[in-house]
């Protein structure tokens, strides 16, 4: 955005004044603030409970999951103290966000975790010398205990910190901006200032295109003054270009206005306009890739229109293949198959009115699979530990670790585990889905999950192996086989992921410079993470005959060969375009019409 290279130690941004950059890396940062508190972390560990170095080891070079982000805050907060007025943190997509936002709370529990190892350590030395010295690992955990209270104070606190909101004049952005406020609020977060970004202006001419998207705008922020009457609310207009450098920020800045509340009515249902599109050959959402696979992810950056290019495929890939059974599913927060749909769709797979019977639809409760998951997990680790504390001394602390270990459970296993369960119901023999297509959360957060799978099977696989400790009781407990299923099915997972045969990766885009260059970034990882992706669709191509809508049209152009030279070293590629439409497919039968008007573009 700013047309500078950044990287991860603040430089200072040439012709922006006293401005300073920096991308912060926070693994990096996590590296770097573990590795003087490993030898301290390692000896609590084996202090306070049966394990011994090799399994301390073990665990330790597990990342401490979710830590990283949390170490990611700490040191905002750190660079904030360098002598800045102020620090602007630009933080990842809303779910992300929220948990990150989240985080501190997971110090003050890791805090607890370790206090209660060294409890025993504390009650041994009391017992043995008659009263106990505090030490260096009580001091750490004092230190952690500290760092999270003050880092969730400081994000409550008006004076320090201000929290602004970026969202569109679309009614899906504003449905999960509202869910997300309301989060931020419950957890006593307040946001202060709601930016509306990409806002139309009047075309200069007359224009059906602007127009049309002119009222769907008036219309998704008409509820906006009832809704968010407490917020300062501000608007910049759409730009012919996306804003790059310097100076064209500058101007950007000088855009920014007061969202005229007042005027907002809500106007009619626009009339229906589709942008046309250069003549290449139509092609069918079913038979843009191959009939073997069994789960197709559809992912990219936020506010590209996934969720209505799964939807879309989805419909009309089970209406190719009436014999087969599907299953749309989404572990959004934002419930945006809902709002594609305009049905209400729950964690019980359903199908739609309209759209072909053998098509279920699900939005998974991530948050209830993981209650779930820890329930059966407590009451494992309960009836393994009733068995053995009355034999070995140490046993007691080790069951509230063990109890404790759920609630560390890295940011993001909540879907995965949720996933895991799909992937078993796909790779079982008399499977019920021939397959799955996933509508996933925005860029960074899809990768991470997708990562995640592995970093929870060592995590699992470590657990197994302490556990090998209490042999007797866990190969046939309930606990053992607890965590002999999670493995099974993250290792399922990991295979299917593997398997280009099988499992393929769509990468959604615009015709713009941010989300193609994202896009790239994407396709890198993944070709690191070894998942198979080799179809791209830059969505809603093309725009109105104004003067503005023709300078968009250009710069989609210039976009496009952009991305055939980013593509052109990956072999196979394919480009897939949709026609922009106003307003916006919803509902079974415009999503239907929508999906045969997608053309190959390459
Ligand atoms: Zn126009």
């Amino acid at each position: 955005v700013l047309g500078v290279p950044v990287g991860s130690t603040p430089v200072l941004v040439r012709g922006a004044g006293r401005l300073d950059a920096v991308n912060l890396d926070a693994l990096a940062a996590f590296a770097a603030w573990l590795e003087p508190r490993r030898p301290l972390l390692a000896s609590i560990a084996i202090r306070g409970t049966y394990l011994d170095e090799e399994d301390v080891g073990r665990l330790l070079q597990l990342s401490l999951p979710g830590i990283d982000e949390v170490i990611g805050l700490l040191a905002v907060t750190a660079i904030g103290s360098r002598g800045y007025d102020d620090v602007v943190v630009d933080t990842a997509p809303t779910g992300h966000t929220l948990r990150l936002l989240s985080a501190p709370a997971l110090l003050e529990r890791v805090a607890e975790f370790l206090d209660a190892l060294h409890a025993h350590h504390r009650d041994v030395v009391s017992a043995l010398r008659g009263r106990y010295v505090s030490d260096s690992a009580d001091a750490l955990i004092a230190e952690l205990d500290r760092d999270g209270r003050s880092l969730a104070a400081t994000l409550r606190d008006p004076s320090t910190t201000r929290l602004s909101w970026v969202t569109l004049p679309e009614p899906m952005a504003l449905e999960e901006t509202s869910d997300a406020l309301m989060a931020l609020t419950a957890d006593g977060l307040h946001v202060h200032t709601l930016v509306v970004n990409r806002v139309t202006e009047p075309p200069n001419e007359p224009c059906e295109w602007c127009q049309a998207r002119r009222l769907f705008e008036a219309r998704a922020l008409a509820p906006l003054h009832r809704r968010f009457a407490a917020l300062d609310l501000v608007t910049l207009p759409e730009l012919e270009r996306e804003p790059r450098g310097i100076a064209a920020l500058r101007d950007v800045a000088r855009k920014l206005a007061p969202l005229e509340i007042a005027g907002l009515t809500s106007p009619p249902v626009p009339r229906r306009v589709v942008a046309q599109l250069d003549a290449a050959p139509l092609v069918r959402p079913s038979a843009m890739l191959p009939q073997t696979l069994r789960w197709i992810l559809f992912g990219g950056k936020g506010g590209v229109g996934k969720s209505t290019c799964a939807a879309a495929f989805a419909i009309d890939l089970a209406g190719s293949a009436p014999s087969r059974r599907f299953l749309l599913m989404s572990t959004d927060p934002a419930h945006s198959l809902s709002d594609v749909f305009g049905a209400v769709i729950g964690d019980r797979p359903r199908s739609i009115d309209g759209a072909p019977p053998n098509l279920h639809v699900r939005e998974i409760d991530v948050a209830n699979v993981l209650d779930d998951f820890r329930r059966r997990y407590l009451e494992s680790v309960d009836a393994v530990f009733e068995r053995v504390t009355r034999e070995l001394a140490g046993a007691s602390t080790d069951r509230t670790a063990f109890r404790q270990l759920v609630d560390l459970a890295p940011p993001g296993v909540d879907e995965v585990i949720a996933i895991a369960d799909v992937a078993e119901a796909l790779t079982e023999p008399g499977a019920r889905y021939s397959a799955v297509v996933s509508d996933t959360a925005p860029t960074g957060h899809a990768l991470r999950l997708l990562q995640t799978p592995e970093v929870l099977r060592d995590w699992t696989q470590a657990l197994m192996a302490i556990l090998l400790k209490y042999r007797e009781v866990v190969s046939s407990g309930p606990l053992g086989r607890l965590l002999v299923q999670l493995s099974r099915r993250l290792r399922g997972l990991s295979t299917l992921v593997a398997d280009p045969r099988q499992a393929q990766f769509v990468v959604v885009t615009r015709p713009a410079r941010l989300p193609r260059e994202e896009s790239t970034r994407l396709r890198e990882n993944l070709r690191n993470l070894k998942l198979a992706s080799t179809t791209t669709i830059v969505n809603a191509l093309g725009a109105g005959t104004c003067t503005r809508c023709r300078k968009q049209i250009r710069a989609q152009a210039d976009e496009m060969t952009q991305l055939r030279a980013d593509l052109r070293s990956q072999s196979p590629y394919a480009i897939i375009g949709t026609p922009a439409v106003m307003p916006p497919p919803h509902g079974v039968r415009a999503l239907s019409a929508w999906a045969c008007t997608w053309r190959r573009l390459e």
